[in-house]
């Protein structure tokens, strides 16, 4: 391992392997670490969307009302604990604040434009990799069970309309002649048909050997420890392999970036948004198109041989275990819209921590008070479909670039 390396990522979530592939493609000299294995952090059995019409931040309109509803049912798919945490409060205090109409359109718009710029990354990677990666450019289906959840889809497809993202309206009988697998109770739905998927664990490996194919090096179970800082700067980094001095230090820890940014003072406002999934074998049901139950927020998403399960949000902050029954919740919601048969085997559930930031918005960007050190965490339920793009921002800023969308939203100055 180069102790003296220009770049050292911390991180092999599907951020940090995007951007040492960028950077390193750029011409930089790049070490990522991890202290696990690449891709099996959050990034490792999410549902594998990449999808600019669900692009938007977690704050929205209306959803501290639903919340408050949600928080006595413990199978609802958002659960905000009311714990005597100041750091909880605080966050909570922003994120209220981030639930107006205004803040949501324009997370919307800025969320938006990174997931088209990286829909498009993804789609030439998938052409260009020479394992080949199960992409598929099939569309999502969002449905709601209720007419009030149609009403709701319809709303968010007019604003996505605005930023050019295309969809169809579907009532009942529709949603059925489209995908004729939903056989439970559905009202309608909307269908946005330039959406993809892939399988997210693939598509960190893909860009990891990429990056490692232009001369990253990327090592795993190696942990960041502790920062040494001289004036402005972070001069060294003990390693679980000894210190490391790099010029730029890239901070792609994902919820865990928290306790590594504090150590140099900067309180990154990042809480995880703990989320499970289980996979099914896919012959017990036809499905094609990946499929959002909107009000229960489950994913189910085809992937070859396999269907994933995926939802829930609750906020926590690192604490992984799995709530047998909101797994059930899933796993109920997929097999009442897909009339699943009973004994279908569900493989071991999983749980992954959504680093989530009270805007809803990732931090991208250079440090003001420790300019050497880039943050790019934060990506909430969009890392997959933002990652090309976060990896472009961290480029062109290290390379002094402009950028080809606003990187602005994205400044962690906003914290700072
Ligand atoms: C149920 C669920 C479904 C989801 N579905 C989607 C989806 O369909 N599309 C989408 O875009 N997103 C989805 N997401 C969100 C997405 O998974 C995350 O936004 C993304 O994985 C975050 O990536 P990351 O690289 O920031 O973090 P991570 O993947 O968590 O990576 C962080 C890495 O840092 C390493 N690390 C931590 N501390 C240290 C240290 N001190 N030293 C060295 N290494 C360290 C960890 O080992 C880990 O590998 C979903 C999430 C969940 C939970």
């Amino acid at each position: 391992m180069t102790s003296k390396p220009e770049v050292l990522i911390i991180g092999g979530g599907v951020i940090g392997v995007a951007i040492a592939n960028s950077l390193s493609r750029a011409g930089s000299e790049v070490v990522l670490i991890d202290r696990g294995l690449p891709g099996h952090g959050c990034s490792y059995g999410n549902a594998g969307w990449v999808a600019p019409g669900f692009a938007t931040p977690l704050p929205r309109p209306g959803l501290l009302m639903k919340a408050a509803r949600w928080m006595l049912d413990p199978r609802s798919p958002l659960r905000i604990p009311l714990r005597p945490d100041p750091a909880l409060i605080a966050w909570l205090v922003r994120f209220l604040w981030n639930t107006r109409q205004e803040r949501f359109i324009a997370g919307t718009r800025a969320l938006v434009e990174l997931s088209q710029y990286s829909l498009e990354a993804f789609e030439k990677l998938a052409s260009d990799h020479r394992g080949g990666l199960d992409f598929q450019r099939k569309g999502l289906l969002q449905v709601a069970l209720t007419p009030d959840g149609v009403t709701g889809l319809v709303r968010d497809l007019r604003m996505m309309e605005a930023f050019r993202v295309e969809g169809t309206v579907m009532d009942e009988e529709g949603v059925r002649e489209f995908e004729p697998s939903l056989t439970g109770p559905v009202a309608g739905g909307v269908h946005y048909p330039g959406e993809a998927h892939l399988e997210p664990l693939e598509a960190v490996e893909a860009l990891a050997n990429r990056a490692d194919d232009a001369g990253a090096q990327i090592i795993p179970s190696t942990e960041a420890i502790r920062f040494r800082r001289e004036a402005d700067r972070i001069a060294a980094v003990l390693t679980s392999r000894g210190w490391i001095e790099p010029e730029t230090v890239v901070l792609a820890s994902g919820v865990w970036s928290r306790p590594l940014a504090a150590q140099v003072g900067l309180r990154l406002p990042l809480f995880g948004g703990k989320g499970y999934s289980m996979t099914v074998d896919r012959s017990a049901t036809a499905l094609s198109t990946p499929v959002l139950v909107a009000e229960r927020k489950v994913a189910i998403t085809p992937h070859s041989g396999r269907l994933r399960l995926a939802g829930t949000l609750e906020l926590v902050r690192d604490d992984e275990t799995i709530s047998p029954r909101r797994v059930d919740a899933i796993r109920d919601t997929a097999r009442e819209v897909l009339a699943l048969p009973e004994q279908a085997p569900i493989e071991k559930p999983w749980s992954g921590l959504r680093p989530c930031a009270p805007d809803g918005l990732p931090l991208i960007g250079r440090s003001r008070r420790v300019p050497n050190l880039i943050v790019a965490a934060g990506h909430q339920m969009l890392g997959l479909q933002t990652a090309p793009a976060t990896a472009r921002l961290v480029t062109d800023l290290m390379y002094d670039r402009t950028p080809p969308f606003n990187p602005q939203p994205f400044s962690p100055a906003r914290y700072e």
